[in-house]
């Protein structure tokens, strides 16, 4: 199937395009008809599976639509909840993405920051509204909100909400929403108090379930080296001395971290390149190109900066941290073994990452093999508070010092000084 046989406006295929999206998701192709045509949805998906796309482009697609502005401002037809700012801003985000070229707006709440920022912006007025619920209680009992004119309703990622204990936030705005409406209703799993979370919001819905997410990484063997925070150069290197890893995407968290990768990895003549935010779009477009022609053997990339790439048979993907949302982890090796191709993943992990391997096997509901033969073996411990808090105290102090040197050292070049 491909989305122009969806139906869809021709600005929304256009974005589809940009994003370099050929064809809808399983949960994209059973999910935007039935949203399209009216319907209830109770989908059984989790993060990854392209869940975000299958609610949010047939309600932008809804939304073209309607008559979107009363007394000249906008009023927000839309309200998706969701458990976490992360969340909140990735929903965002691609809501931005899929609706670029129409002039629909939607606004991203969340809490843990101040509020002025969000509220200049639904003073402004927005078509959709992504938020996390006990902000949005928030900002609705001052008044910035009002539920009203909610046509459509997405409850994103409900059994993590009950999980968080937002059950009483839902309930409550539940009782804001008008009743006529439409509401889609996400979940990865549906265990019974689900369920009847669900058949308070929805009406005769069409149910949708696509493999959890942790199935496709059933397909990815997965390989889990321990080691020192200072060891993991060395291991890396060691890693790509087996010539069966012929290219390999290799992920880092950070733009800083992937830059020092690929430092290291081309003091070794390994041949690499970075793509992250800071690199501007030829030098990714290059990268990418050089590394799908062969040209180069890793290609270090960010989190973000990995998003819908799409590599053909690439089958090795090294994790150099581990991430701290699982969800990531799932993200990055998904990118090997598509298409039926067997992929492998390799994740290095220093102490202070234990823990979230520990986060990453229960999301996955497995273990991810340990490799002993390891020549770099963990062997500091992880940590504890108060180290931490001095750990962050000397990497604060090194930064400022850093800045510091730096500003000394711009300013003597502009008074013409000359580093002897
Ligand atoms: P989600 O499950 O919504 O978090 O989406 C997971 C990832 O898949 C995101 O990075 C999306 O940009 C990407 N994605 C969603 N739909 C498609 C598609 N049809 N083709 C390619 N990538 C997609």
């Amino acid at each position: 199937m491909k989305f122009e046989d969806l139906n869809l406006n021709p600005s929304i295929l256009k974005a589809l395009k940009d994003e370099n999206y050929t064809e809808p998701t399983s949960i994209q192709a059973k999910a935007i008809p039935l949203v399209l045509a009216g319907n209830d949805v109770l989908g059984s998906a989790q993060t990854g599976t392209g869940k975000t796309a299958a609610f949010a482009i047939p309600i932008i697609q809804h939304l073209l639509t309607e008559q979107r502005n009363q007394n000249g401002k906008r009023k927000t037809l839309s309200l998706i909840v969701t458990p976490t700012r992360e969340l909140a801003i990735q929903i965002g985000e691609s809501i931005s993405t899929y609706a670029k070229y129409t002039n629909i707006k939607n606004a991203v709440i969340y809490g843990g920051v101040k509020q002025g920022a969000q509220t200049d912006e639904l003073k402004q007025g927005v078509d959709v509204l992504v938020a996390t619920p006990g902000r949005l209680l928030d900002l609705m009992n001052q008044g910035y909100i009002s539920l009203q004119a909610i046509k459509y309703f997405v409850l994103d990622e409900a059994d993590r909400m009950l999980d968080m204990g937002f059950i009483h936030d839902i309930k409550k705005i539940l009782t804001k929403l008008p009743k006529k409406r439409q509401s889609l209703f996400f979940s990865a799993t549906m265990p019974d108090n689900i369920i009847s979370l669900s058949n308070d919001i929805l009406i005769n819905p069409k149910k949708v379930a696509v493999n959890p997410v942790s199935s496709t990484a059933e397909t990815v063997k997965q390989f889990l080296y321990t080691t020192n925070k200072s060891s993991k150069t060395d291991l890396l290197l060691h890693i790509l001395k087996d010539p069966k890893l012929e290219q390999v995407l290799l992920f880092s968290r950070t733009k800083h971290g992937a830059n020092k990768i690929a430092r290291n990895l081309e003091k070794k003549k390994i041949k690499c390149a970075a793509i992250h935010g800071d690199r501007s779009q030829n030098q990714r477009q290059k990268a990418l190109t050089d590394f799908k022609e062969g040209k180069i053997r890793v290609l270090v990339a960010t989190d973000i900066a990995a998003r819908g790439i799409d590599i053909d048979k690439l089958r090795y993907v090294i994790n150099y941290d581990i991430p701290n949302e699982p969800e990531t982890y799932v993200h990055r090796i998904g990118r090997c073994g598509r298409a039926g191709e067997e992929g492998v993943s390799i994740s290095i992990c220093e102490p202070e990452e234990n823990a979230f391997v520990r986060d990453i096997e229960k999301l996955i509901n497995q273990k991810i093999q340990l490799v002993r033969d390891n020549p770099y073996p963990q062997t500091d411990r992880p940590m504890n508070q108060a180290e931490k808090k001095e750990f962050e105290r000397e990497k604060q102090k090194r930064k400022q010092e850093h800045f510091a040197n730096r500003k000394k050292k711009n300013g003597n070049q502009k008074k013409g000084f000359r580093k002897k």
